[in-house]
């Protein structure tokens, strides 16, 4: 399934890779969410993103989401959601994401989404670089941490809206990702584990 509707959304499931390999992510338990199967035998082009998606104004926002890290392919991303602007200019685009893009991509992809993404989620899950690897396993290490949080910085230049989000497993401190949040002037939301936001 590459675009599937949950509320009033429609989700995009652009990709099955990830750099991170969370102890709580759905893929883990499950082959999708609300019957949807988003194991994807191949990654869909543009083209067939773009034809899933058809018209999208009934619905509230577009989220690229999806069984794995959108950024992993940041062309695709970009390509879509200049599509969705230029020709349904009315409907928002959010990016769910690890935050890890500017380590998977090698620079700072953030001035791309100027103009094309509205609201960026990023999954900051833990209150330190430590208990993040201990939880999402990153190929990165500890810079995933850091780097997510820089990530997340450097998205408030360009995004309206930048929400920080955390899994409420135990043994990670939600009041001191709340401050982590607070300090960098950003959204927090606490997300239960049960990934059915989608992700
Ligand atoms: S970052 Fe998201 S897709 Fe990747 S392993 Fe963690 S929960 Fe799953």
């Amino acid at each position: 399934m590459i675009a599937y509707p949950l509320g009033d959304s429609l989700y995009l499931n652009i990709t099955n890779r990830c750099p991170n390999h969370c102890s709580f992510c759905i893929r883990q338990f499950s082959d999708g969410i609300d019957g949807y199967n988003l194991w994807l035998e191949k990654e869909p082009t543009t083209k067939e993103i773009i034809e899933a998606i058809g018209d999208p104004t009934k619905y509230k926002e577009v989220v690229f989401c999806g069984f794995g890290e959108p950024l992993m392919r940041l062309q695709v991303v970009l390509d879509v959601a200049r599509h969705i602007k230029k020709n349904y200019p009315g409907v928002p685009i959010r990016i769910n994401t690890n935050g890890l893009g500017n380590l998977i991509n090698g620079e700072d992809i953030t001035p791309y989404f100027r103009g094309l993404i509205d609201t960026v989620s990023i999954s900051l899950n833990a209150e330190n670089a430590k208990k993040y690897q201990e939880i999402c396993n990153s190929d990165y290490g500890e810079d995933a941490f850091y780097s997510m949080l820089e990530f997340a910085r450097k998205c408030k230049n360009h995004v309206p809206r930048v929400v920080l989000t955390v899994v409420d497993v135990p043994g990670v401190d939600v009041e001191k990702c709340r401050k982590i949040a607070e300090e960098l002037g950003v959204e927090f939301r606490v997300r239960h584990f049960e990934g059915g936001d989608g992700e």
